[in-house]
């Protein structure tokens, strides 16, 4: 491993999906945790007030001395509000229901946008990757989100009204690009919670790689109890039981992640 000094600044990545429960967390938490088993130092953003990706990583969000909603108001920074989840091996920003006020109070500050991003720039030397868990809204919050990081990574279910909901992220991704921040940009699409005896979801799988291609994860996360069953034991699905067939394609994604930033930094370079 390389020492601390010689590292680049951390690669930020937002798991957004406007439409809910499609395992933007499950996949946040378990890449956090996939990203440290190879050494990365990760954080792990709970930018939604629904603090589950707070709560799956073994950590109180009800008793936490200090969340995200106090550094994006500005009283508190995020090297004070982190906290350390022994479970995964990563450090999280943790969130709860306090975090919905933030809306409020963002829309009357300057830069209301870039505040997350700025709270950020104080730590991004710290990580390897910090992963921002994106609340199921095209809101302020996923703003701030999409406002901080180098790329977006789009957990989806293969169903029929999956690519209709994509091309609003997709065009919203595009307007953050345009107007706010020009280093934004579609990383990648990871299928989830997948089962291939479904025909209609093998049919949409298809669909998907015709439309997006080589931004489509060759990885793909079936649908396994066993990842749903981890947040109430506070363990991400890869650490709870790394046997499951669910843990072993969020390892796979993240070697493929890890793989595919390799390419792209080679071809940058070239
Ligand atoms: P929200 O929009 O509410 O934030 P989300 O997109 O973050 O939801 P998750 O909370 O990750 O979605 O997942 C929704 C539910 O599906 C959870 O109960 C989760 O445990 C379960 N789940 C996620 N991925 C899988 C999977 N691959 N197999 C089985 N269950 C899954
Ligand atoms: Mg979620």
């Amino acid at each position: 491993m390389n020492p601390p000094a010689t590292r680049k600044p951390a690669q930020v990545f937002c798991i957004a999906n406007q439409k809910g429960g499609v395992g933007k967390t499950t996949t946040a938490i378990n890449l956090a945790a996939a990203l440290s088993t190879h050494g990365k130092r990760v954080l792990l953003i709970d930018l939604d007030p629904q603090g589950n990706a707070t709560m799956g990583s073994g950590i109180n969000k009800n008793t936490v001395e200090k969340n995200l909603y106090q550094v994006l108001i500005g009283t508190a920074t995020i090297t004070e509000a982190r906290v350390r989840s022994e479970a995964g091996a990563y450090d999280v920003l943790p969130a709860n229901r306090e975090l919905s006020g933030a809306e409020i109070d963002l829309v009357q500050m300057e830069d209301r946008e870039q505040q997350l991003k700025q709270a950020i720039s104080l730590i991004i030397d710290e990580y390897d990757f910090i992963l921002i868990d994106c609340p199921p809204t095209l809101s302020l919050l996923t703003l701030n989100g999409l406002a901080s990081a180098h790329g977006v990574i789009i957990p989806m279910q293969c169903e029929y009204f999956a690519l209709e909901g994509l091309s609003d992220l997709v065009n919203t991704v595009k307007r953050v690009h345009r107007n706010i921040n020009p280093e934004l940009h579609l990383i990648g699409l990871l299928r989830v919670m997948f089962d291939p005896r479904v025909t209609l979801q093998q049919q949409v799988s298809a669909q998907i790689e015709t439309h997006f291609g080589d931004k489509v994860f060759k990885s793909i996360v079936p649908r396994n109890v066993r990842l749903a069953e981890a947040p109430s034991h506070g363990l991400p699905g890869i650490v709870y039981d790394k046997n499951s067939r669910g843990a072993k394609a969020y390892i796979e994604f993240g070697n493929e992640l890890i793989k595919r930033i390799k390419q792209e930094a080679a071809q940058a370079g070239a």
